[in-house]
Protein backbone atom coordinates (compact mmCIF):
# COMPACT_ATOMS: atom_id res chain seq x y z
CA UNK A 1 0.00 0.00 0.00
CA UNK A 2 1.31 3.18 -1.20
CA UNK A 3 0.55 7.07 0.67
CA UNK A 4 1.36 9.91 -1.00
CA UNK A 5 1.26 13.09 1.44
CA UNK A 6 0.96 16.63 0.34
CA UNK A 7 3.07 19.04 2.65
CA UNK A 8 4.38 22.21 3.70
CA UNK A 9 6.83 20.68 6.70
CA UNK A 10 7.96 16.91 5.34
CA UNK A 11 10.50 17.40 7.74
CA UNK A 12 7.46 17.10 10.59
CA UNK A 13 7.19 13.49 9.45
CA UNK A 14 11.02 12.00 9.84
CA UNK A 15 11.28 11.46 13.48
CA UNK A 16 7.98 9.42 13.34
CA UNK A 17 8.99 7.21 9.96
CA UNK A 18 12.23 6.22 12.00
CA UNK A 19 11.34 5.71 15.62
CA UNK A 20 9.02 3.11 17.50
CA UNK A 21 7.25 0.17 16.71
CA UNK A 22 6.15 1.64 13.14
CA UNK A 23 9.66 1.96 11.97
CA UNK A 24 9.34 -1.66 10.28
CA UNK A 25 6.05 -0.90 8.28
CA UNK A 26 7.91 1.55 6.44
CA UNK A 27 11.64 0.27 6.17
CA UNK A 28 10.32 -2.92 4.87
CA UNK A 29 7.99 -1.02 3.03
CA UNK A 30 4.28 -3.18 3.90
CA UNK A 31 3.17 0.77 4.11
CA UNK A 32 5.04 2.94 1.41
CA UNK A 33 5.14 6.59 2.09
CA UNK A 34 6.32 9.37 0.14
CA UNK A 35 6.46 12.76 1.18
CA UNK A 36 5.31 15.85 -1.56
CA UNK A 37 6.52 19.72 -0.66
CA UNK A 38 3.94 21.66 -1.96
CA UNK A 39 6.03 24.29 -2.56
CA UNK A 40 7.95 22.77 -5.40
CA UNK A 41 4.56 23.25 -7.30
CA UNK A 42 4.60 27.11 -7.00
CA UNK A 43 5.62 29.30 -9.18
CA UNK A 44 7.44 32.53 -8.96
CA UNK A 45 10.48 33.72 -6.83
CA UNK A 46 8.95 33.38 -3.52
CA UNK A 47 6.90 30.10 -4.42
CA UNK A 48 3.80 31.43 -2.81
CA UNK A 49 1.36 28.78 -1.87
CA UNK A 50 -1.33 30.62 -0.24
CA UNK A 51 -2.96 34.20 -0.68
CA UNK A 52 -5.72 36.29 1.59
CA UNK A 53 -9.40 35.28 1.08
CA UNK A 54 -11.91 36.94 -1.07
CA UNK A 55 -14.46 38.94 0.90
CA UNK A 56 -11.55 39.46 3.47
CA UNK A 57 -11.13 38.01 6.60
CA UNK A 58 -8.39 36.92 8.65
CA UNK A 59 -5.81 34.48 7.35
CA UNK A 60 -4.53 32.91 4.40
CA UNK A 61 -6.16 30.76 2.09
CA UNK A 62 -3.98 28.02 0.16
CA UNK A 63 -4.04 28.52 -3.90
CA UNK A 64 -5.36 25.44 -5.86
CA UNK A 65 -2.88 25.88 -8.42
CA UNK A 66 0.11 24.53 -6.93
CA UNK A 67 -1.88 22.06 -4.90
CA UNK A 68 -3.22 20.53 -8.56
CA UNK A 69 -0.17 20.55 -10.60
CA UNK A 70 1.51 18.34 -7.08
CA UNK A 71 -1.53 16.23 -7.32
CA UNK A 72 -1.26 15.83 -10.81
CA UNK A 73 2.66 14.65 -10.43
CA UNK A 74 1.49 11.98 -7.83
CA UNK A 75 -1.30 10.71 -9.85
CA UNK A 76 1.52 10.35 -12.74
CA UNK A 77 4.52 8.93 -10.72
CA UNK A 78 1.64 6.49 -9.12
CA UNK A 79 0.96 5.14 -12.96
CA UNK A 80 4.94 4.95 -13.63
CA UNK A 81 5.49 3.00 -10.61
CA UNK A 82 2.14 0.48 -11.05
CA UNK A 83 0.56 1.15 -14.33
CA UNK A 84 -2.19 -1.59 -13.40
CA UNK A 85 -3.14 0.38 -10.01
CA UNK A 86 -6.44 2.23 -10.10
CA UNK A 87 -6.63 5.92 -8.99
CA UNK A 88 -6.74 6.25 -5.27
CA UNK A 89 -8.89 8.57 -3.90
CA UNK A 90 -7.89 11.84 -2.05
CA UNK A 91 -7.91 12.84 1.64
CA UNK A 92 -8.43 16.08 3.06
CA UNK A 93 -7.84 16.72 6.64
CA UNK A 94 -10.28 19.07 7.99
CA UNK A 95 -12.27 19.62 11.33
CA UNK A 96 -15.32 19.42 8.74
CA UNK A 97 -14.60 15.65 8.12
CA UNK A 98 -15.66 12.70 9.34
CA UNK A 99 -14.06 11.95 12.35
CA UNK A 100 -11.34 8.63 12.40
CA UNK A 101 -12.24 6.06 13.77
CA UNK A 102 -11.37 2.05 14.15
CA UNK A 103 -13.37 1.22 11.35
CA UNK A 104 -11.91 4.04 9.01
CA UNK A 105 -8.27 3.14 10.14
CA UNK A 106 -9.29 -0.70 8.97
CA UNK A 107 -10.52 0.31 5.73
CA UNK A 108 -7.00 2.17 4.91
CA UNK A 109 -4.94 -0.36 6.31
CA UNK A 110 -6.41 -2.71 3.74
CA UNK A 111 -6.63 -0.57 0.68
CA UNK A 112 -4.14 0.63 -2.16
CA UNK A 113 -3.48 3.27 -0.22
CA UNK A 114 -4.49 7.16 -0.87
CA UNK A 115 -3.55 11.10 -1.47
CA UNK A 116 -3.20 12.84 1.76
CA UNK A 117 -3.23 16.39 1.94
CA UNK A 118 -2.03 18.41 4.94
CA UNK A 119 -3.83 21.83 5.11
CA UNK A 120 -2.48 24.85 6.59
CA UNK A 121 -3.33 28.70 7.30
CA UNK A 122 -7.57 28.77 7.14
CA UNK A 123 -7.76 25.95 4.86
CA UNK A 124 -7.34 25.04 0.88
CA UNK A 125 -9.40 27.43 -1.87
CA UNK A 126 -13.03 25.50 -1.92
CA UNK A 127 -12.67 24.86 -5.66
CA UNK A 128 -9.83 22.47 -5.46
CA UNK A 129 -11.68 20.87 -2.85
CA UNK A 130 -14.54 20.21 -4.87
CA UNK A 131 -13.02 19.57 -7.81
CA UNK A 132 -10.41 16.74 -6.02
CA UNK A 133 -10.86 15.87 -2.88
CA UNK A 134 -12.97 12.39 -2.76
CA UNK A 135 -12.90 12.28 1.85
CA UNK A 136 -12.48 14.55 4.43
CA UNK A 137 -10.94 13.42 7.84
CA UNK A 138 -10.60 15.03 11.36
CA UNK A 139 -8.93 13.98 14.05
CA UNK A 140 -12.25 15.17 16.23
CA UNK A 141 -13.79 18.09 17.40
CA UNK A 142 -10.98 20.80 17.59
CA UNK A 143 -8.83 22.61 15.22
CA UNK A 144 -5.19 22.03 14.61
CA UNK A 145 -2.65 24.53 12.99
CA UNK A 146 -2.16 21.56 10.13
CA UNK A 147 -3.47 18.15 8.74
CA UNK A 148 0.57 16.94 9.79
CA UNK A 149 -0.35 15.54 12.77
CA UNK A 150 -3.99 14.13 11.73
CA UNK A 151 -1.86 12.19 8.80
CA UNK A 152 0.59 11.48 11.27
CA UNK A 153 -1.92 9.34 13.67
CA UNK A 154 -3.88 8.02 9.84
CA UNK A 155 -0.45 6.66 9.58
CA UNK A 156 0.87 5.36 12.46
CA UNK A 157 -3.10 3.64 13.26
CA UNK A 158 -2.66 1.70 9.32
CA UNK A 159 0.73 0.75 10.04
CA UNK A 160 0.35 -1.15 13.29
CA UNK A 161 -2.29 -2.97 11.79
CA UNK A 162 -0.18 -4.74 8.87
CA UNK A 163 0.74 -7.79 9.59
CA UNK A 164 4.50 -8.09 11.19
CA UNK A 165 4.59 -4.88 12.62
CA UNK A 166 3.90 -5.85 16.21
CA UNK A 167 6.02 -7.71 18.39
CA UNK A 168 2.88 -10.25 18.91
CA UNK A 169 1.20 -10.33 15.90
CA UNK A 170 -2.28 -11.11 17.99
CA UNK A 171 -1.80 -8.13 20.09
CA UNK A 172 -3.93 -5.84 18.44
CA UNK A 173 -6.64 -8.34 18.10
CA UNK A 174 -7.30 -7.48 21.83
CA UNK A 175 -7.23 -3.24 21.74
CA UNK A 176 -9.73 -1.17 22.09
CA UNK A 177 -12.53 -0.77 19.66
CA UNK A 178 -11.84 -3.93 17.85
CA UNK A 179 -15.31 -5.09 16.00
CA UNK A 180 -13.69 -8.42 14.62
CA UNK A 181 -13.89 -9.27 18.79
CA UNK A 182 -16.60 -7.44 20.12
CA UNK A 183 -15.43 -3.70 19.82
CA UNK A 184 -15.46 -3.32 23.97
CA UNK A 185 -12.48 -1.27 25.31
CA UNK A 186 -9.69 -3.05 26.23
CA UNK A 187 -8.85 -3.81 30.03
CA UNK A 188 -6.00 -2.64 32.30
CA UNK A 189 -2.91 -4.24 31.97
CA UNK A 190 -0.19 -4.59 34.54
CA UNK A 191 3.29 -5.45 34.92
CA UNK A 192 6.16 -5.66 37.65
CA UNK A 193 6.71 -5.38 40.37
CA UNK A 194 3.99 -7.29 41.93
CA UNK A 195 3.61 -4.51 44.35
CA UNK A 196 3.96 -0.66 43.52
CA UNK A 197 3.70 2.17 46.47
CA UNK A 198 2.09 -0.27 48.09
CA UNK A 199 -0.72 -1.15 45.16
CA UNK A 200 -0.99 -4.81 44.21
CA UNK A 201 -1.71 -6.22 41.23
CA UNK A 202 -5.16 -8.04 41.21
CA UNK A 203 -4.18 -11.53 42.26
CA UNK A 204 -6.29 -13.29 39.59
CA UNK A 205 -3.44 -12.29 37.32
CA UNK A 206 -0.78 -14.14 39.36
CA UNK A 207 -2.91 -17.57 39.43
CA UNK A 208 -1.75 -18.93 36.26
CA UNK A 209 -5.14 -19.93 35.63
CA UNK A 210 -5.59 -18.90 32.27
CA UNK A 211 -9.52 -19.26 32.60
CA UNK A 212 -9.91 -17.28 35.35
CA UNK A 213 -7.56 -14.80 33.86
CA UNK A 214 -9.59 -14.47 30.59
CA UNK A 215 -12.52 -14.11 32.84
CA UNK A 216 -11.27 -11.53 34.77
CA UNK A 217 -10.36 -9.58 31.50
CA UNK A 218 -13.14 -9.72 30.25
CA UNK A 219 -15.21 -8.47 32.92
CA UNK A 220 -12.73 -5.29 33.68
CA UNK A 221 -13.28 -4.76 29.78
CA UNK A 222 -17.13 -4.98 30.09
CA UNK A 223 -17.10 -2.76 33.71
CA UNK A 224 -14.94 0.07 31.80
CA UNK A 225 -16.85 0.26 28.74
CA UNK A 226 -20.07 0.46 30.63
CA UNK A 227 -18.51 3.32 32.49
CA UNK A 228 -17.55 5.37 29.84
CA UNK A 229 -18.65 3.70 26.54
CA UNK A 230 -22.08 2.70 26.80
CA UNK A 231 -22.89 2.98 23.68
CA UNK A 232 -20.09 0.15 22.43
CA UNK A 233 -22.24 -2.16 24.49
CA UNK A 234 -25.56 -1.47 22.96
CA UNK A 235 -23.16 -2.06 19.50
CA UNK A 236 -22.11 -4.99 21.04
CA UNK A 237 -25.15 -6.49 22.19
CA UNK A 238 -27.22 -5.34 18.57
CA UNK A 239 -23.77 -7.33 17.31
CA UNK A 240 -24.58 -10.50 19.23
CA UNK A 241 -20.85 -10.16 20.34
CA UNK A 242 -21.90 -10.48 24.36
CA UNK A 243 -22.43 -13.73 25.92
CA UNK A 244 -25.11 -14.42 28.44
CA UNK A 245 -22.49 -14.30 30.67
CA UNK A 246 -21.41 -11.04 29.86
CA UNK A 247 -25.03 -10.17 29.86
CA UNK A 248 -25.39 -11.47 33.68
CA UNK A 249 -22.35 -9.79 34.18
CA UNK A 250 -23.43 -6.58 33.33
CA UNK A 251 -26.77 -7.02 35.22
CA UNK A 252 -24.61 -8.19 38.03
CA UNK A 253 -23.24 -4.58 38.00
CA UNK A 254 -26.79 -3.04 39.36
CA UNK A 255 -28.93 -0.25 38.98
CA UNK A 256 -25.92 2.14 38.81
CA UNK A 257 -24.40 0.08 36.25
CA UNK A 258 -20.97 0.51 37.65
CA UNK A 259 -18.17 -1.12 39.81
CA UNK A 260 -15.45 0.86 40.63
CA UNK A 261 -12.40 -0.13 39.39
CA UNK A 262 -9.24 2.25 40.55
CA UNK A 263 -6.95 0.26 38.25
CA UNK A 264 -9.07 1.51 35.02
N1 LIG B 1 -10.44 27.30 9.07
C1 LIG B 1 -10.49 25.91 9.32
C2 LIG B 1 -9.30 25.43 10.16
C3 LIG B 1 -8.02 25.47 9.44
S1 LIG B 1 -6.76 24.78 10.40
C4 LIG B 1 -11.77 25.60 10.08
O1 LIG B 1 -12.10 26.33 10.99
O2 LIG B 1 -12.41 24.59 9.78
C5 LIG B 1 -5.53 24.39 9.18
C6 LIG B 1 -5.48 22.96 8.71
O3 LIG B 1 -5.26 22.09 9.79
C7 LIG B 1 -6.73 22.45 8.04
O4 LIG B 1 -6.79 22.80 6.69
C8 LIG B 1 -6.60 20.94 8.22
O5 LIG B 1 -5.83 20.35 7.20
C9 LIG B 1 -5.84 20.83 9.54
N2 LIG B 1 -6.73 20.53 10.66
C10 LIG B 1 -7.16 21.38 11.62
N3 LIG B 1 -7.96 20.77 12.50
C11 LIG B 1 -8.06 19.49 12.10
C12 LIG B 1 -8.78 18.36 12.60
N4 LIG B 1 -9.54 18.41 13.67
N5 LIG B 1 -8.65 17.20 11.94
C13 LIG B 1 -7.90 17.10 10.82
N6 LIG B 1 -7.21 18.14 10.30
C14 LIG B 1 -7.29 19.32 10.92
Amino acid sequence: MRFDVITLFPELFAPFLSAGINRRAFETGAVELKLWQLRDYADGTYRRVDDRPFGGGPGMVMLAEPLEKCLLAIRQDRVLKNPLEKPVPVVLFSPIGQALNHDGVEKWSQSDGAILICGRYEGLDQRFIDTHVDAQVSLGDFVLSGGEIAAIALLDAVARLQPGVLNDEGSHQMDSFNPALDGLLDCGHFTRPEVWKGITVPPVLMSGHHAEIAKWRRQQSLVLTQKSRPDLIASARLAGKLSPQDEYFLMSLGASGLVESKSN
